[in-house]
């Protein structure tokens, strides 16, 4: 574990599924760079009995098994407890789960600024209450549809949080103007051939004037956003006057 850097736990009965993500593009790079250090543990590994299990019937009855509190408990209290010794923070404790507060660039930005994270990826029917009682800090859902484990919502957070690291994109204004910073989506972008099937991209774009692109893209911004996601619009970075162009935008 680097200090200064983030350090990301990720516990699942699946850990090699974070091979690959963990292994490839921005996140690669910046694992490689030393801006992150992430470790994808096995919940098994904190089992006590022979089978190694994980999960039992759930009390009441019903359909599916319940993640047992035991192994959450002890692979939680055991990575911080490491941490504590290595003088890092304890760490938020996160369990991803469709009943968590909705994941937003917002929420990627508040987690990019922790020195520490344990994402929890939970399978079955999901995990004891007590868990969610007593040891959990935070809970995320990554939108309003079940998938069969918290593995994939963790790699989402994984590297919707990385890439906004300082150092970890190649240029920084990369990040600046991309959709949902500021609570805008992103302008349209071009690149060659500049006619494609007769199709030709918008002449400021060719202008050279920087001030002109600039005022062109932020235009596109507030079209965009208010065209496709109205709802954001509340929310968004907007000056008085940008807020007076929308409305008379809408009214026409
Ligand atoms: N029975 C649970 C419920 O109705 O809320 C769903 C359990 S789901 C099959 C298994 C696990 O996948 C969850 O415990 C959670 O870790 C993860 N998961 C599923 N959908 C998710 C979502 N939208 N966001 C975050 N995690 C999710």
């Amino acid at each position: 574990m680097t200090t200064g850097a983030l350090h990301i736990d990720v516990i699942s009965i699946f850990p090699e599924m974070f091979e690959v993500p963990l292994n490839t593009g921005i996140v690669r790079r910046a694992r490689e760079a030393g801006l992150v250090s992430i470790a994808a543990h096995d919940l098994r590994d904190w089992t006590t009995d022979k089978h190694r299990s994980v999960d039992d019937a759930p009390y009441g009855g019903g359909a599916g098994m319940v993640m047992r509190p035991e192994p959450w408990f002890a692979a939680v209290e055991s990575l911080r407890g490491a941490s504590l010794r290595e003088q890092q923070a304890a760490g938020r404790a996160v369990l991803l789960t469709p009943q968590g507060r909705p994941f937003s660039q917002v929420v990627a930005q508040e987690l990019a600024q922790e020195p520490r994270l344990i994402l929890m990826a939970a399978r079955y029917e999901g995990i004891d209450e007590r868990v969610r009682d007593h040891l959990v800090d935070d809970e995320i859902s990554i939108g309003d549809y079940v998938l069969s484990g918290g593995e994939i919502p963790a790699m989402v957070v994984v590297d919707a949080v990385v890439r906004l690291l300082p150092g970890a994109l190649g240029s920084a204004a990369s990040l600046r103007e991309e959709s949902h910073q500021g609570g805008l989506l992103e302008y349209p972008h071009y690149t060659r051939p500049p006619d494609f099937r007769g199709w030709g991209i918008p002449d400021v774009l060719l202008s050279g004037n920087h001030a002109q692109i600039d005022a062109w893209r932020r235009v596109q911004r507030l079209h965009r956003t208010s065209d496709r996601r109205p709802d954001l619009i509340a929310d968004a970075d907007l000056t008085a006057k940008e807020r007076k162009f929308l409305a008379d935008a809408a009214q026409e």
